[in-house]
């Protein structure tokens, strides 16, 4: 699993975007070490993250799935319904789960670094 860049502050002012694990020597002599972040923090962040796109494609599929058993089961013009309904799902729901993501974004812990 790939995580997200940690944005890492330098007392100076300067800032970097760093994967986890990664490290930087800033120009003005302090080093940042983001393993100094626990790993259950980080990657507990990242899994809730991913379980949230997830959902999100699993409720498309889902909408996608019960139109395709309508219209077989039922009438084919359900069928001709599918793009309507996915992409009436995909107006009214993917911005509040956008709004959601970044709440949670803004929400995310700040873990405070010691230069090394
Ligand atoms: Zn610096």
């Amino acid at each position: 699993m790939k995580g997200a860049a940690i944005t890492v502050k330098c007392d100076c002012g300067d800032i970097r975007h760093l994967s986890y694990g990664e490290s930087w020597a800033c120009t003005c002599g302090r080093r940042w070490n983001t393993h100094q972040i626990p790993p259950e923090e980080y990657w507990g962040l990242m899994r809730a993250m991913r379980a949230e796109r997830i959902k999100v494609i699993a409720s498309a599929g889902a909408i996608a799935l019960s139109f395709l058993v309508l219209a077989l089961v039922v009438s084919g013009s359900f069928f001709f319904l599918m793009p309507v309904a996915v992409s009436g799902w995909y107006l009214l729901f993917m911005p509040r789960w956008r709004a959601r993501l970044r709440a949670r974004a803004r929400a995310a812990p700040t873990w405070s670094l010691r230069p090394e």
